[in-house]
């Protein structure tokens, strides 16, 4: 990313990001490539300026519509399981919300899309992008149980929120090789899956139990 563009946007937080950044290492991310990613994002653009001064807590945060910017260390862990092998070409994420976790993708991808339900997240989250100088991202507000299949193959997939069951159509929308990062499961219990499509079909591996909102069927 343009660092001139960040410099516009609150260098005062460089130190907090740091902290934050020790933080994550301690609990167990070690990826450079992410670590430095998150190190340069400016996550409190990415909240209401209400909650600005807690943008840098480990924690998740409200965004509006009952949704939630995830708490960092859930965003490092799942970037750091899709980029295990390196950067990334064509990235889909499902449930773009505030468009923090879009924003570190499309600094580890060479293309970024994002879907979205809910049209004024979609609205709010495009602007955050565009003040960061991101440019290589596409939204699209739809069902993101349907994926982008335009776009596909993508080598990454991430699902913010989370499905019922694996959900086989994004699987399909995976190049040989290519990974996704899934919550599946109900309010009660959800497991973190990374599903890496072989030739033959797909392996799958349990991650850790984690909480997130569910994937709702259809448009706002
Ligand atoms: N990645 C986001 C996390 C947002 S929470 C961030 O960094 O802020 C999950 C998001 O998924 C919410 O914005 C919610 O509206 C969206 N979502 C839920 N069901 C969806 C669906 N079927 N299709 C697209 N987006 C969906």
């Amino acid at each position: 990313m343009n660092e001139l563009m960040l410099n516009g946007i609150g260098m005062t937080s460089k130190r907090t990001r740091e902290r934050l950044v020790s933080r994550l290492q301690k609990e167990g991310i070690t990826s450079s490539l992410v670590l430095d990613t998150i190190q340069q994002t400016p996550r409190h653009i990415f909240v209401d300026e209400a909650l600005s001064h807690r943008a840098y807590e480990d924690t998740a945060l409200p965004i509006g519509f009952s949704q939630t910017l995830s708490q960092p260390y859930i965003v490092a862990r799942m970037t750091e399981l899709l980029v295990a092998d390196g950067a990334l070409k064509r990235v889909l994420e499902v449930g773009t919300g505030s468009g923090y976790q879009t924003a570190v993708l499309a600094q580890l991808a060479d293309e970024v899309f994002s879907v979205e339900r809910i049209r004024s997240l979609q609205k709010k989250a495009a602007k955050r992008l565009n003040l960061l100088g991101l440019h290589n991202i596409c939204l699209k507000v739809s069902d993101g149980h349907m994926g982008w299949e335009q776009q596909a193959p993508f080598d990454g997939i991430m699902v913010t929120a989370a499905p019922a069951q694996l959900p086989q159509l994004l699987i399909d929308q995976l190049a040989v090789g290519g990974r996704m990062i899934v919550p599946v499961g109900n309010y009660e219990e959800q497991m973190l899956y990374l599903v890496t499509k072989t030739a033959t079909g797909e392996q799958i591996r349990e991650i850790e139990k984690v909480r997130f909102v569910p994937l709702l069927a259809g448009l706002d």
